[in-house]
């Protein structure tokens, strides 16, 4: 086979493998979707491996696939005849200037790797994924993502100033105002700024090499549980708690996560900010709503725990499906969630599958998730809950990604303009189609164009 010899001489032998267990590891992300075998992995170090390897790409014919974590849940990547490009090797912070509060760091370096080199420095990454800690840096732009370890006030993009990205023709594009102009980083305005043509493309328009990416002072945080907000009435009144809370001088952040299956009928509410009595106010303010149990300190800022999780299952068995919704419907959702969705996977699912919900007080995400055992038990609940999702909750919201209702969902609402506009963005930075060919937003303004 001509492409990993090809790839090892060009990049150096270590960074093209045909290994077993590099190909295993490719051909399955985190949900346990079946990617296909790769023609080979590659791990470039930094920019100019990835433009080699695009160079070649091109000359030869081949799609590429981007692979952070892969803990993607709705499928995002395929392997199958293809380069699969590891980006977990580019893991480098270049640079933090706390003074700008901007970091510089490589698009492979995981969320919580970074989290915790910035807690060195009395800064954290206020917004991001929750998916143990493991989503790579360049995923917040490669999938617009929700943060579910949110911030109070935006969502986990707006702290993108700025990307250098490789495109399909081997260019290599840096974005951010004042990068365009060769600038250090600062809040320039009045550049038209590409960064969010990236947002959402899943590496079909081009692949993120760095980031520059705003880093915030760490605040404290409060964590309180609540037991029993067990019905749509409770949640909605939880709802409106989160919305009274937005613009409380002294919060940032008001996250509600609640474990409907794992752990019945428990909600766990995390405030966090600079001011402990601000905290303990709104703690107050809360539990008054329910009835929390104790109302904790808040915690001193860099106390050392992690802000995620442990992994409640093995890795092998996550599978997910979510929906965003506006505040007003979580109440309802919750509500046909309890009452017919979980009865209806309840034969199948495991006990251990489980309903997280946050309640983003920037407006309108909630975030819902579930997991199951691995094997056909699994296929078999998340096509229910997906189905379910479509014809009981889908009215109420958004799907997120979740596999094949996402795709419903954006091959009937496109904007007929806004996908022709996409299809000439893709001519321009991917002109022979061999990035990520095949998914997301970007597919679908193609398949558009085909009808
Ligand atoms: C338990 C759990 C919780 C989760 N919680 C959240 C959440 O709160 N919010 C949320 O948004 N998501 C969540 N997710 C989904 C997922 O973890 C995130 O979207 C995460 O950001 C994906 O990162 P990754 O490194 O695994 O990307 P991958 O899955 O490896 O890749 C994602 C997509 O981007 C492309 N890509 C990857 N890196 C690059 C790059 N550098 N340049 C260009 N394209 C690239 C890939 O080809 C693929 O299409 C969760 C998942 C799990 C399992």
């Amino acid at each position: 086979m001509k492409a990993p010899k090809e790839l090892a001489r060009l990049l150096g032998a270590s960074k093209a493998s045909v290994k077993p267990a590099d190909l295993a590891r490719a051909a399955r992300d985190f949900a346990g979707n079946d990617l296909g075998r790769a023609l080979c992995v590659v791990r470039p170090a930094d920019t100019e491996d990835v433009r080699k390897t695009v160079l070649w790409a091109r000359k030869a014919k081949t799609a590429l696939t981007p692979m952070g974590a892969l803990s993607s849940f709705w499928a995002a990547t395929r392997a199958a005849g293809r380069v699969a490009l590891d980006l977990r090797g580019l893991s480098r912070l270049l640079s933090v200037d706390a003074l700008e509060g901007v970091a510089h760091a490589q698009a492979g370096m995981s969320v919580a790797a970074f989290d915790a080199a910035l807690s060195k420095k009395g800064l954290t990454l206020a917004a991001a994924p929750d998916g143990f800690g493991d989503a790579t840096l360049g995923s917040l732009a490669a999938n617009d993502t929700v943060a579910g370890l949110g911030q109070f006030a935006a969502p986990a993009t707006s702290q993108l100033v700025g990307l250098t990205v490789v495109l399909g023709t081997g260019e290599i594009l840096r974005t951010g105002a004042s990068s365009v102009l060769g600038l250090p980083a600062f809040a320039l305005q009045g550049v038209p700024d590409p960064t969010g043509l990236f947002l959402a493309s899943e590496g079909s328009l081009g692949i993120v090499t760095e980031l520059l990416l705003r880093a915030s002072p760490r605040p404290k945080r409060s964590a309180l549980v609540l037991r029993r907000p067990s019905s749509s009435k409770d949640f909605a009144r939880l709802a409106a708690a989160a919305r009274a809370l937005r613009g409380t001088p002294g919060i940032d952040r008001f996250l509600v996560e609640s474990w409907v299956t794992m752990r019945p009928d428990e909600a766990r509410v995390e405030l966090a900010g600079p001011d402990d009595e601000a905290l303990r106010a709104a703690a107050r303010r809360v539990a008054a709503a329910f009835k929390a149990e104790g109302l904790p300190e808040p915690e001193p800022a860099g106390s050392g725990k992690s802000r995620w999780q442990e992994r409640p299952l093995g890795k092998e068995s996550w599978k997910g499906v979510s929906l965003q919704v506006p505040h007003a419907n979580a109440g309802r959702v919750y509500d046909l969630w309890v009452t017919r969705l979980r009865g209806r996977v309840a034969g199948v699912a495991s006990p251990e599958g489980f309903l997280r919900t946050y309640l983003n007080a920037y407006g309108c995400a909630s975030l819902f998730g579930w997991s199951f055992p691995a094997g056909e038990a699994a296929a078999a609940s998340s096509a229910e809950v997906e189905r379910g999702l479509r014809t009981l909750l889908g009215p109420l919201g958004i799907p997120y990604r979740a596999g094949t209702v996402w795709r419903a969902a954006l091959d009937g609402r496109l904007d007929p303009v806004y996908a022709g506009t996409l299809r000439s963005v893709k001519t321009l930075f991917d002109p022979d189609g061999i990035l990520n060919p095949g998914v997301g937003v970007v597919d679908a303004a193609l398949r558009r164009g085909t009808k």
